[in-house]
């Protein structure tokens, strides 16, 4: 088979792994001359992203879609009827350099079905990352998948190479991942995760000693697949802030479940909607980052959901509505963050302001505030909401048809 051939297999195999965004690795050029490729912002990595939200500024393949395994929801599964190819290790390096000289690329997310065992796997992934930045002096970005329980040493020399490690947690709940995917085990994926911390942690104390360890500058993530199972958004963001807390990860990617061809009774007919994959991502950020808990944001009216037509800030406010109109010219940040339209940015910017004037209406597009979406739930030195409109069981109606716009607006 062909390099082409192989590449139109093994991408196409590995477009299911979402977690590939290439944020907060460490700045390296080549504009000394030395080496080829940068992660520096402009020349090097960007996120760049295909409409359904995909990370595609990075060469995404698996160094095969042979697998020992039988995880039902996976097309690359043992007993899936699909074309199999391997791509040997000067294949997947020829055609990262090929790519990023092409300006194609800036950076490779490799992943690999299990062959053999998890340390021969992890031993190839391994090798193209080794290849690629002393062969060839690579400085573009490199995310390498982690095999749960591949050896120590290998883990070490993958984080040498790799600006960032990642490995699945797969499902939501270990009774789901029993089902799914028979041959995995939520300890020894989690016990990978705990060792990649460990590493991550001794590199990060021995940045400042003469003997500076390197170890995935860009840190660890994970995937979890929504929607193959019938655990509730509770549930996944439990686990998630569960992960977030135990192994420090620099984020969780949600993956809505897409369904494959001949697959096992016990998966769904129909893929999540999509919008159900966004409204995590939102939920996510404002448990990291805008101080929300999860009992706070999803309603147990709604058995545990986010909804759907309406991001989940909003939807707290219109659940909270004695808590609101909030003066913006007094207001903690804590309370502030959570005014539909404040994001992080907007609130820091409106306390600096508020040290030297009086915010006024007319300064919300100088702060970046979506006026229409936070006017009802502000008060401004010229500026009060009526309160029937505050009481109106029409409000929500005011938000719905923006709603379903992508963004984290909130
Ligand atoms: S280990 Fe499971 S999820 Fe990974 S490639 Fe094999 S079958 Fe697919």
């Amino acid at each position: 088979m062909d390099v082409q051939k192989k590449l139109a297999i093994l991408a196409d195999a590995a477009k299911y792994d979402a977690s590939c965004a290439s944020s907060g690795t460490e700045t390296r050029d080549s504009r000394d001359g030395k080496g080829m490729g940068s992660t520096d912002a402009g020349m090097g990595i960007c996120h760049s992203y295909a409409p359904d939200g995909r990370c595609i500024s990075l060469l995404k393949i698996l160094l095969t879609n042979a697998c020992n395994y039988d995880c039902l929801y996976c097309i690359n599964r043992a007993s899936s009827n699909v074309q199999r190819a391997r791509f040997t290790v000067e294949e997947a390096v020829k055609l990262t350099l090929d790519f990023y000289r092409r300006n194609y690329i800036e950076g490779l997310f490799l992943s690999s079905g299990i062959i053999r065992s998890p340390n021969y796997t992890m031993e190839q992934v391994v090798r193209v990352a080794k290849s690629l930045r002393e062969d060839h002096l690579f400085r573009g970005y490199i995310h390498l998948k982690t095999i749960p329980e591949a050896d120590d040493t290998l883990i070490a020399e993958a984080g040498k190479y790799a600006d960032r490690l990642s490995i699945n947690i797969e499902v939501p709940t270990e009774t789901s991942l029993t089902k799914l995917a028979p041959e995995k085990d939520v300890r020894a994926i989690r016990r990978t995760m705990g060792r990649l911390r460990l590493k991550l942690d001794e590199a990060k104390e021995s940045k400042s000693t003469k003997h500076a360890k390197r170890f995935a500058p860009a840190g660890q993530s994970t995937q979890m697949i929504i929607g193959a199972d019938s655990s509730n958004d509770q549930t996944i963001l439990e686990t998630s802030a569960n992960l977030y807390s135990s192994y420090q990860l620099k984020r969780v990617y949600y993956s809505a479940f897409s369904p494959i061809p001949d697959a096992s009774l016990g998966l769904p007919l129909q893929a999540p909607p999509l919008i159900r994959e966004h409204r995590l991502y939102q939920a996510d950020w404002l448990l990291r980052f805008y101080g929300f808990e999860i009992g706070e944001i999803t309603n147990p009216l709604e058995g545990g959901m986010l909804p759907l037509d309406i991001d989940p800030k909003l939807a707290w406010a219109l659940r909270h509505r004695d808590r609101f109109p909030l003066d913006v010219n007094r207001a903690s940040r804590e309370d502030l963050l959570r005014v539909p339209g404040f994001g992080v940015k907007t609130v820091d910017r409106i306390i600096s302001a508020r040290r030297i004037m009086h915010i006024r209406a007319g300064d919300l597009a100088r702060l970046n505030v979506p006026r229409n979406k936070a006017l009802p739930f502000i008060v401004l030195a010229d500026h009060k909401p009526a309160a029937s409109l505050l009481d109106s069981r029409r409000l929500v109606e005011l938000f719905r048809p923006r709603a379903t716009q992508l963004g984290f607006g909130f």
